[in-house]
């Protein structure tokens, strides 16, 4: 009998993984052996050497052995135990914020332990958070690793080292009998001088030491580049799959009723730029023809986007079919209602609205004039999609997506929203332009329109890269403004990592603020605050009301001010340029000279300064977001992290580009040529994703 392939291998079968752990493992997707070698880390640890105590500097990731001297619960502000560690050279202690009895008890005075870290400034001096650590009966039972240490993604409840001994059984069977499955054709392979499958996933569970620590390294070895090109492939694999059943469905054919849109067109304060034209043209096409529009619509923040999706929608709502528009969040759909309603209504138009907030009869009424087609455009949050949410006649979604929603769910959205018998168009409108690297990767399945141009009279936003040492006279300069009657932000970045933390340092600027601009009327805005809040807060702002509004990275979305003329962001060098690009496109809609400062905090890296120097030598959204990609700084592991749109296992957009154009062919000539092995690779690399199953 053949030994049966490792994907048909469950993790069940593995020493010490019981239904419990299998749980935690499913939750990240692994079932089988396969999964678990394809489960690949995101960096590596130098745990060979043993280093000593007297050599460690801040910053050190470090691996250290030596005898317990002591262990004391500490009280503080947050309470902790501390376990003060002792080799031949020094001193260092161990502090652990969340601990057991049962661990503090076997953490005994006395006893020899070999543990991992980094070493960082804390109460005592050096200290090693929440170290890895073993207990050892003598130095000598456990041997040093022979290959750098792999870390890997992982959830709550699977340590590391579970998770480590699991993978590392699964590369022994690898190695002892059939080999993973190499679905490549052999042409490609050869082509592409790609490494043996079975040894790359060796050498990237079990690096050899001298191997780069980082996936960011401009080194890329060839078993990375093997994993890289497979993954990809995958990913668009997936995609054009999707693009191909697509085109082979029927979309109502919309043929426009001019009258309607010229009479909405005559009523704008404004003409359409050419681009704007352009675009709609191009949706236009789509939209006459029989298959379903699939297109993303790109345009720089204030390109007006907005209008060209209003023509898009009415051209729709002409040929009697209904249209459905959602955002991401509930600011930025209410946003849309306001300017939908202000447009449509005056026109006869039915303009409705649903969020996970409609309750009751409010709710029962909307969903009744959506199934006897009186509503014919509904707009909201992902709301619009559930289950009982039935529509009499869509004909068109429009998807304002922002970045908030991943790959994945889009594609299960628009599972949902066509599964009828007829197919709706889709249109989706991305605020952040996109490097092109990752618009192939991440939207191979849309065809793409451009918003190349901004509407005219529009005076570029002035950007000046100010040290947090010169914060008075960044505040005399608010003062000025708001004296003169403009207003400004001023936003606090991501300092802490939880959003808690967060939004309580944005309180704490707000009082701060508050008392060193006694005179001006300060706001505040943030995450944790709820909808209703939100946008009375946003009211007032509009109003004039709140002169100056302190708020969270929330405020990036959604928000049009055109008398907000200044922005000071905080700790910008925290940030992607992408995100600090969509913030400073808050101010400069009005035609006064509008100003941002970045107020970054020293000292600045050099990578980091040469970031900020994008964002002042430039306002083009496209040329930002390549650089973006570009300098991305230390520590960044994958080039689309920061936009939230695909996460890769071992690829990385930014490093693997020069293999996106073979990709593209390849994935061309699988699918013509080796349909069979189409599923299968993208299981392997995708796997539950591929159901998108939970939105
Ligand atoms: P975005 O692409 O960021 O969504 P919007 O659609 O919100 O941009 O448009 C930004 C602003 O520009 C709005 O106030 C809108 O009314 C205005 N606008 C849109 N198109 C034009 C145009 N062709 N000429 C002048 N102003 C325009
Ligand atoms: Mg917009």
């Amino acid at each position: 009998m053949t030994d049966p392939s490792l994907d048909k291998i469950p993790i069940t079968q593995l020493k010490g993984v019981g239904p419990a752990l299998e749980k935690k493992f499913n939750q990240i997707g692994i079932y089988n052996v396969q999964d678990l070698l394809f489960h690949l880390p995101f960096r590596y640890e130098d745990r060979t050497r043993v280093h000593q105590i007297e050599n460690i500097e801040v910053g050190d990731h470090v691996q250290l052995q030596g005898e317990v001297l002591s262990n004391n619960i500490q009280f503080g502000r947050r309470r902790s135990l501390q376990c003060i560690l002792q080799d031949k050279t020094g001193f260092i202690s161990l502090r652990f914020f969340h601990f057991s009895a049962a661990q503090k008890k076997s953490l005994a005075p006395g006893q020899l332990i070999r543990c991992y870290g980094e070493a960082r400034r804390g109460r005592s001096g050096l200290e090693i958070y929440h170290p890895e650590y073993k207990i050892m009966p003598d130095f000598n039972s456990i041997p040093v690793a022979e290959s750098l240490t792999p870390v890997y993604p992982t959830t709550e409840g699977l340590q590391q080292a579970r998770l480590r001994n699991v993978i590392y059984q699964a590369l022994s069977l690898m190695e002892h009998s059939p080999a993973v499955q190499d679905y490549l054709p052999t042409a490609i392979v050869k082509n592409l001088a790609l490494d043996n499958l079975t040894d790359a996933v060796k050498f990237l569970h079990k690096p050899p030491i001298g191997a780069p620590l980082s996936w960011t390294s401009s080194e890329t070895n060839s078993g990375q580049k093997r994993l890289a090109f497979e993954e990809l492939l995958a990913h668009r694999l997936c995609m054009r799959r999707f693009r191909n059943v697509s085109d082979e469905q029927k979309a109502p054919m919309l043929k426009a009723e001019d009258g309607l849109l010229s009479t909405f067109l005559k009523s704008l304060p404004f003409t359409l730029t050419n681009a704007q034209q352009k675009t709609y043209r191009e949706i236009s096409d789509d939209l006459n023809g029989t298959c379903p529009m699939l297109r993303l619509l790109q345009g720089d923040v204030g390109s007006g986007k907005t209008v060209v999706a209003a023509l898009t929608a009415l051209h729709a709502i002409s040929c009697g079919y209904q249209v459905a528009l959602m955002a991401p969040t509930e600011i930025l759909a209410e946003q849309h209602l306001t300017n939908f309603g202000q447009w449509f209504t005056p026109l006869g138009i039915n303009v409705g609205w649903l969020s996970g907030k409609t309750k009751g009869a409010s709710r029962t009424q909307q969903l009744l004039e959506l199934t006897n087609g009186e509503c014919q455009l509904l707009i909201g949050t992902h709301a619009l999609f559930q289950d009982e949410v039935i529509y009499k006649k869509l004909g068109l979604i429009i998807i304002d997506e922002q970045h908030r929603f991943g790959v994945h769910q889009r594609l299960a959205l628009r599972d949902k929203a066509a599964a009828g018998a007829v197919n709706p168009h889709q249109l989706v409108m991305t605020a952040t332009p996109i490097p092109r690297t990752l618009a192939m990767s991440a939207y191979a399945d849309l065809d793409s329109s451009v918003i190349n141009e901004l509407p005219p009279g529009r005076t570029p936003v002035n950007t000046a890269i100010i040290s947090s040492t010169k914060r008075e006279e960044v505040i005399q300069r608010i003062k000025m403004a708001c004296g003169k009657g403009n207003q400004a932000y001023w936003v606090c970045t991501l300092i802490e990592e939880s959003d808690a933390l967060q939004c309580e340092a944005a309180e704490a600027t707000t009082e701060k603020l508050h008392r060193l601009l006694p005179l001006i009327s300060v706001g505040l805005i943030h995450g944790r605050m709820k909808p209703k809040e939100k946008m009375a807060v946003m009211a007032k702002f509009k109003l004039g009301e709140i002169q100056l509004l302190v708020a969270t990275t929330v405020i990036e979305v959604g928000v049009d001010v055109p008398n907000a003329s200044l922005m000071v962001i905080e700790n910008p060098e925290r940030l992607g340029l992408a995100q600090l690009h969509q913030l400073r496109g808050r101010i400069g809609r009005g035609s006064i000279q509008s100003h941002c400062i970045l107020l970054y905090q020293t000292p600045l890296s050099n990578v980091g300064k040469q970031r900020l120097s994008v964002m002042r030598d430039s306002t083009d959204g496209f040329y930002i977001a390549e650089k973006d990609l570009e300098l991305r700084g230390p520590g960044q592991v994958l080039g689309t992290q920061q936009t939230g749109l695909m996460s890769f296992r071992v690829a990385d957009i930014a490093r693997d580009a020069p293999l996106l154009d073979i990709v593209k062919d390849a994935s061309e000539t699988i699918l013509q040529n080796h349909e069979e092995i189409v599923e299968p690779l993208i299981s392997r690399w995708l796997g539950e994703r591929e159901h998108y199953a939970n939105v």
